[in-house]
């Protein structure tokens, strides 16, 4: 995971703080660099920068929280550093987490988001335990049945986030079988799956807005803000009908389990025909975000094998010179530029991947190229 971090502190602290524009409510009013070597150590901070840090937010009534934007606490490391500064300590984890809160719509991306919030819940708890347990508040409606007596509140509470994730995981099982349902229906009409997938904020939405004319789309310059998948219809220019999916971007440094709480909403993603992996040439740490992006891919078992085309996004914001490091297809989701291109390679790659499927087809109707394709979507 180590490899995933961004490369240099100012990259990192500017993703920090759009993470926390993110949110609402709350705005960065002051930051530090902590040194990349550190962040694998037991203590964040070295000591002269902890004391500085200390006499800082203890003189500032305006900070009412601390953001450690690089890495994620453990549940003690949090607890002394709340105790140290006396106010809240939030970590990577937790703030993607309150994003995703956020940002979830539909009852799946609601479900996935307490899911993945448990073993946060959970090292918080071992956090506390060492030395606050009987500070802990307590349910006392489920202590009643578990017999009383000889159980630490600790105990308890454990209990109850393990109740609860079993019953998220079995209402969520329910929904991916609907999922799967609807899946069927769609391979019924015979649509084959497009998915945009990237680096957060790289453009998706504005592309999908871009290709489909959707005037209700609203790309927003914010991290997250396509979290539950959606689905375009979207009509190629052989008149074949394709469904875009737009789906949750991807961040560096986020645990597994976070990513693997949208494995089902993201297996729209798995399940496409083809993937378009767009990529903000304009942005100074793409290196590292296409590299995310890969290593999350695999993570989701999406590997070599599947057909992808690589797309670089922003091209309006770079001189032509800065361009010629690129190979790949060059567009810009806003203006409009490349698109054309962009569709023509959806539907050659479309063509090799579904060759197998269509080719008779082709072959029997004799026309152009495409007119099979047209064929089969009017079938
Ligand atoms: P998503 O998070 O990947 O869905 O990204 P969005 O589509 O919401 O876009 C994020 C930001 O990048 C928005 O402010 C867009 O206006 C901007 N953006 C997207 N595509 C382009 C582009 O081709 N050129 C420029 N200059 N900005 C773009």
């Amino acid at each position: 995971p180590k490899k995933n971090l961004l490369t240099t502190p100012d990259l990192m602290l500017e993703e920090a703080k759009a993470l926390i524009d993110s949110l609402p409510n709350w705005k960065c009013v002051d930051s530090i660099k902590i040194p990349v070597e550190s962040l694998e150590k037991k203590n964040v901070f070295g000591s002269g920068q902890f004391e500085d840090l200390q006499k800082k937010i203890v003189r500032n009534p305006n900070i009412s929280a601390v953001f450690i934007s690089t890495n994620i606490l453990r549940g003690i490391q949090r607890k002394e550093l709340m105790m140290a500064f006396g106010v809240p300590i939030f970590d990577r984890y937790s703030v993607v987490l309150q994003i995703f809160k956020d940002r979830a719509r539909t009852r799946e991306a609601k479900l996935q988001v307490a899911f993945a919030e448990i073993p946060y819940l959970r090292s918080c708890l071992v956090g506390l335990q060492k030395g606050t347990k009987s500070n802990l508040p307590v349910d006392n409606t489920n202590r009643g049945s578990r017999g009383g007596g000889g159980e630490s509140v600790y105990d308890s509470q454990i209990h109850l986030l393990d109740r609860r994730e079993i019953k998220i995981k079995k209402e969520l099982e329910k929904l991916s079988k609907k999922r799967t349902l609807l899946k069927c229906e769609r391979k019924k009409r015979e649509f084959p799956v497009v998915a945009i997938v990237g680096y957060t904020n790289c453009g998706k939405t504005t592309l999908i807005k871009s290709l489909t004319g959707d005037s209700k789309i609203t790309p927003r310059d914010a991290l997250f803000a396509t979290l539950d998948v959606t689905v375009h219809g979207f009509k190629l220019p052989c008149n074949l009908t394709v469904l875009l999916v737009d789906t949750v971007g991807f961040i560096s440094n986020i645990p597994v389990n976070l990513i693997a709480a949208f494995n089902s909403t993201l297996r729209d993603a798995i399940d496409a025909d083809v993937l378009i992996h767009l990529q903000d040439v304009s942005h100074p740490d793409l290196k590292n975000q296409v590299a995310t992006v890969k290593d999350t891919l695999l993570q989701l078992n999406i590997d070599s094998t599947k057909p992808m085309i690589q797309v670089a996004n922003k091209i309006d914001k770079m001189t032509l010179e800065q361009l010629e490091d690129f190979s790949d297809l060059q567009i810009s989701a806003k203006e409009g530029d490349g698109l054309e291109e962009l569709v023509e390679s959806i539907q050659i790659k479309l063509l090799e991947v579904t060759n197998r499927r269509y080719l008779r087809l082709m072959v029997l109707s004799g026309g152009t190229e495409y007119s099979w394709l047209h064929k089969e979507a009017t079938i």
